[in-house]
Parts: C-alpha cells; structure tokens; sequence
C-alpha cells in the first residue's frame, strides 16, 4: 500500500498519461523516490555513446562484479540503468503508441514513481550473443554465474519467478542493496 502523499503523486502521473489509476489498483507496487541526478556518476557508456548512470556506491559494486565476471569469461554489459520519471513517462508513452494496454505493459514496466531504477541503484544486464532483455537472458551462462555471484557485490535479482509486485520474472534486473552484501 502506498502512502496517501506518494499514491497522490502516481495518480497525478498516470493522469498525464491518461491512464486510470484503477488499472494497478489491485497491485502491491513499491514507490521508489527519484534519486537527485546530479549525485550520479557514469557507469558505463555503450557504444552508440549512451551513458549509463548509477549512484557512485552502485556504480564502484557494478565495475567490481564486470571485473569479476570478465576474470571467468563472462562478458557483461548494462542496457539501463539510471530513469528518471520523466524517462519512465517516455517508455510508458511509447507502449501507448504501439496500442498495448496498460494492464499489459505495467506487467513488465513499472508506473512512474514504482521504478527501481529512479534509485541510481537498479540495472539492466545483458551478455554479448544475448539479443536482447528478454527471458532469453535468463538461459545464458551470464545470468548462471550472476545468480552465483552477484550477491558478493550487494546486487538482488529484484523481481524472481511469482515476485509479489506482479511483475514478469526478470532475469536481467538486479538492484545493488548495499546491506545485502555478502562474502
Ligand atoms: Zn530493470
């Protein structure tokens, strides 16, 4: 259950969108406040140039989980990270474009303010050979290896197989929690 001050300001995103705040009535979504952007850093940049940003805490734990990963083989890269709401608005106007319902699309994209990635903390991880974000990436010796180890650097994989949130199981989405962190 949101607080009445952040189920306020979801509604009055979702009105921007057009989008009856009903239709994600019946979930159990965390809100997530938007991280000051100034405090971030890059933690990568792809190679059409976009910058990838994360809080420097997040950031310093990812280059230390690639590098380990990298040491075995295991090539990895981020295809998100930092969004801010704004951002969040764009993707959810996009699928609105395409004509995809919203009780569809928020199954695998969250309401602006229930983003993990407005932390600074939230990444996207994908593999060379690996198309896409997909479940496909869930079959990858990347992901193997990440549910082994990724947990040594503070990173949770955030939304399993029947997660409370209702969202899809999403193998290429993990969260750097720094309390989480273990040896
Ligand atoms: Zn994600």
């Amino acid at each position: 259950m949101f607080a009445v001050e952040n189920a306020k300001q979801i509604k009055h995103w979702l009105d921007k969108l057009g989008i009856d705040s009903e239709v994600i009535a019946h979930r159990t979504l965390p809100f997530f406040p938007e991280v000051d952007s100034a405090s971030l850093v890059t933690a990568e940049t792809n190679a059409e140039g976009k910058a990838f940003l994360l809080t420097p805490e997040a950031a310093a734990a990812w280059w230390k989980l690639r590098e380990s990963a990298k040491a075995v083989g295991i090539d990895l890269n981020l295809v998100s990270a930092w969004r801010s709401v704004d951002y969040q608005m764009d993707l959810i106007r996009k699928k609105q474009q395409l004509g995809i319902a919203p009780a569809e699309f928020f199954s695998y994209l969250a309401p602006p303010g229930c983003s993990e990635h407005h932390t600074g903390c939230a990444i996207d991880i994908n593999t060379p050979g690996c198309d896409e974000v997909s479940g496909v990436f869930g079959e990858t010796p990347a992901f193997e290896w990440l549910q082994q180890h990724a947990g040594e650097f503070g990173f949770v994989m955030s939304f399993p197989l029947n997660n409370p949130w209702g969202f899809i199981d999403e193998p290429w989405h993990w969260c750097w929690h720094p309390a989480s962190q273990r040896d």
